[in-house]
Parts: structure tokens; C-alpha cells; sequence
């Protein structure tokens, strides 16, 4: 059976988790922590980069530093993961679903101005695929009406815009290093990005259970307390010291990506009659995250995911639109008509995308799928 994903691995990684277990500091805020801090500050312009055990703990600190209140209301699409929706949803804020666009299953730029009410705080774009939003449409939306825009950049890191960093555009971002991603910190981490200056203090005490520890050691205050709500969002110094090991070659990662990416768009342009794969529109540079096929519907989809597995190829579906979900229906409602959501992500499928896949791999997933779309 080929794998759906192998998680990422370059070589340093071990030594550096090494170093990071034989030093006197193996809890957050380390050596590794503040290389990989550096290192995302300087790639993308951030003000602050914030490493967290997790994208869905960065989106939670995002909530808590926009001070999300209980009748609050959230637009984000609802075709994203769920802690997109739960990191808002555990403040007590409404989740207001928007329909996605078919081209990029990113949320539809023009439907976000229908969905605002006096109510609403923030909006929150995914990057699906590591292909970016419609961002200046909503900036300016933001803008106009006074919001929030949070990234949910979990599979963007190193993709751009117009040339800007994915994660900082908004006034807060934040990546995934989970396992599934393009970099990972061990299998689970995330970072919270933050471009609007105004939101660095507070974000450094959030993460350190509410108290100014962060300031206390930098030698700002001479004892540190209790100064506002928080939680333990720090990464440990292990997580830091694998993801640094993966940074050191990011480049490398993202080119192999491409690359595989790159074989799978070619080998398939000849079948265009069965299926769809997916469209870059030409102001993004993706991150190669994800490869995936459209057929033509549920059953196709049904019927091609049995014929992959009799290949022996994992190849797997993605997101049940979050309104469609028990939770989505308590804590959400759907702006507008849904005409997109449910049905594309019904005729979506991910092909396996890895570092390092071997060129045999992609050469029998090709020939597995052309067999398999015509059944
Ligand atoms: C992976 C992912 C998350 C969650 O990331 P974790 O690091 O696993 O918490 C959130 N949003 C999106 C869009 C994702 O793809």
C-alpha cells in the first residue's frame, strides 16, 4: 500500500533534538524556540512569531487576543478543518459559514460583505492547499467595516500572495507543524504570527498562563504575577529543536514538494474530460501542500476511492462542510445559499504528497488513477 503521507524528515533533525534533551532547558522558550522565531520573523516580516504546541492552540491565543465575546459573530468558510471554527466557537462567538469559490475552495471573497452584521468581530480566510485567499478583496472588506482578519494559514508556509508571506497579511496568522503538513515539529505545533503590533504584549503573557514571565526574564520587571487570562501555549524545546532542523533545509522541502506536485498537474492534463486538478490563480505561489483530484460527483468519488484502494493507493477525501455538522448546526449558521460548499467538497480527493516520494511512487499513482477514472 502507498502511504497518503510520510511526515517530513531531512537528516539534522535528531541531532538537534539531542542537543535540545541534553541541555539544562527542555521546556518552552529555549535556544531552538527563539532560532525558530527568528527564522519565521525574517521570512515573513511579522512583528512577532509566537511557536505553540499546535496551529489549533495559535487560533485559540488569536481568539483570546481579540477579546471574542459570547454573541460575537466569526465569518470563515465551511469547508476548513474544525478548530478554524472551535478556536472562535470557545470564546462563545457565532460562526457565520460563507460559500467557497470552486476554483480554490477558499472562502468566496464577494459573499463576506452579506454576511457582516454589527455583530460581527472577524473573518477568517484558509489558505486551502497553500493557495491564498483573495486577500486584498479582503483587507479592504476588513477595513471598511472595521474588523479582525486572522489566516488560517495551517498548510501555507511558504506561499505567497502578490509576493507576501502567507499568515502575514492579516492582522494574525497561523501554521500547522502537525505531521500531515509540509514542516513538521515532531508530529504536533504551530505558530501564531502577528503583524499588528498592538497584539505582541498581551499574546507573550496569553501564552504564559496569563502571567508577564516572558518580561520577567528578559529583565523588564523584577518579579513576575498573574497579570490577565492565559493559558500554557508554549512548545516544548523538542518540538523547536525538530521543526529548526526542518527550517535549515526549507527550501529543499519546498522544491521536492514542487516538484512531485509539478509530475502529478502534467501526468493528468490528458484526462481532463474525468476529473479537474487544481487551479493556481496567477497572482499565488503555492507551497505544493496538497494535490488533489475533482471528479464529477459523490458517487464517482465513491467508486474511484474503492478502485485507489484496490491499487493500492491511499488516496483519501477531505473536509464534511462544518454546517453540516452536529457542532456547525448548534454553533454556526450558513450565510447565503451553499452552492459550492457541499458539492465540491464531495467530488474532492487527495492524492499521497510527500517529501522525498520517489519517482516509481508517482509513476504508479498516475497509472493507478488513469485506470481508476475510467471505471
Ligand atoms: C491542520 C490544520 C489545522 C490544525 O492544525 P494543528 O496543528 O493540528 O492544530 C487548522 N486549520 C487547518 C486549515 C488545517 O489544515
Amino acid at each position: 500500500m502507498i502511504a497518503f503521507n510520510k511526515p517530513p524528515y531531512t537528516g539534522n533533525e535528531d541531532k538537534y533534538v539531542m542537543a535540545a534533551m541534553r541541555s539544562s532547558k527542555m521546556s518552552g522558550d529555549g535556544q531552538y524556540t527563539h532560532l525558530c522565531q527568528e527564522w519565521f520573523e525574517k521570512q515573513t516580516g511579522c512583528k512577532k512569531a509566537l511557536l505553540t504546541p499546535s496551529c489549533t492552540q495559535a487560533l485559540e491565543m488569536a481568539a483570546i487576543l481579540l477579546d471574542i465575546q459570547p454573541g460575537d459573530e466569526v465569518i470563515m468558510p465551511s469547508y476548513t478543518f474544525v478548530s478554524t471554527a472551535n478556536a472562535f466557537a470557545l470564546r462563545g462567538a457565532k460562526i457565520v459559514f460563507v460559500d467557497i469559490r470552486p476554483d480554490t475552495m477558499n472562502i468566496d471573497e464577494n459573499l463576506i460583505e452579506a454576511a457582516i452584521t454589527p455583530k460581527t468581530k472577524a473573518i477568517v480566510p484558509v489558505h486551502y492547499a497553500g493557495v491564498a485567499c483573495e486577500m486584498d478583496t479582503i483587507m479592504a472588506i476588513a477595513d471598511r467595516h472595521q474588523l479582525f482578519v486572522i489566516e488560517d494559514a495551517a498548510q501555507g508556509m511558504l506561499a505567497t500572495y502578490k509576493g507576501r508571506p502567507l499568515g502575514s497579511i492579516g492582522h494574525m496568522g497561523a501554521y500547522s507543524f502537525h505531521e500531515t503538513k509540509n514542516y513538521t515539529s515532531g508530529g504536533e505545533g504551530g505558530l501564531l504570527l502577528i503583524s499588528d503590533e498592538r497584539f505582541v504584549v498581551r499574546a507573550e503573557i496569553i501564552r504564559e498562563k496569563g502571567t508577564n514571565r516572558s518580561q520577567f526574564f528578559r529583565g523588564m520587571i523584577d518579579k513576575y504575577t498573574w497579570v490577565d487570562i492565559g493559558s500554557s501555549y508554549l512548545a516544548s524545546e523538542l518540538q523547536a529543536a525538530y521543526l529548526y532542523g526542518q527550517l535549515e533545509r526549507a527550501e529543499e522541502i519546498n522544491i521536492n514538494r514542487l516538484k512531485t506536485w509539478s509530475a502529478y498537474k502534467s501526468a493528468f492534463s490528458t484526462l481532463t474530460d474525468k476529473i479537474e486538478t487544481p487551479h493556481i490563480p496567477s497572482d499565488c505561489q503555492h507551497n505544493s501542500h496538497m494535490f488533489y483530484l475533482k471528479l464529477s460527483g459523490l458517487e464517482s468519488r465513491t467508486r474511484f476511492l474503492e478502485a485507489m484502494s484496490k491499487e493500492s493507493v491511499m488516496a483519501v477525501f477531505h473536509y464534511v462542510p462544518l454546517h453540516s455538522s452536529s457542532a456547525g448546526k448548534k454553533l454556526g449558521v450558513f450565510s447565503g445559499t451553499d452552492n459550492f460548499t457541499t458539492k465540491e467538497s464531495e467530488r474532492l480527493v487527495r492524492l499521497p504528497l510527500w517529501f522525498g516520494m520517489e519517482m516509481a511512487d508517482i509513476d504508479k499513482i498516475v497509472s493507478s488513477v488513469t485506470r481508476s477514472v475510467y471505471l
